[in-house]
């Protein structure tokens, strides 16, 4: 697969656990990340993504297209229903 998307991600998202969340910054102080695929914006503004899978500890995040896109390439686990 050759995908402007993919750099390299599998060296820290092959075999993820995942969920889906609404976005949270990673540390106070930070007000938005980027996905970690098309680099789409997440923050908790409008016109941004407020939602989409990160990884356990909160600091990854990918938006819903390219989870759809590469969760079988990166046998990502869903695991939206885990409690936080
Ligand atoms: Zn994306």
């Amino acid at each position: 697969m050759n995908d402007w998307r993919l750099q390299g991600q599998e060296k820290f998202l092959m075999g993820a656990t995942l969920a889906f969340r609404k976005y949270e910054p990673y540390r106070s102080g930070w007000d938005h990340d980027h996905c970690e695929f098309c680099g789409i914006k997440f923050s908790k503004l409008a016109g941004d993504k407020n939602e989409g899978y990160v990884t356990h500890d909160m600091y990854r995040w990918i938006c819903k297209d390219c989870f759809e896109d590469f969760r079988n390439m990166f046998h990502w686990v869903n695991n939206s229903d885990m409690e936080t």
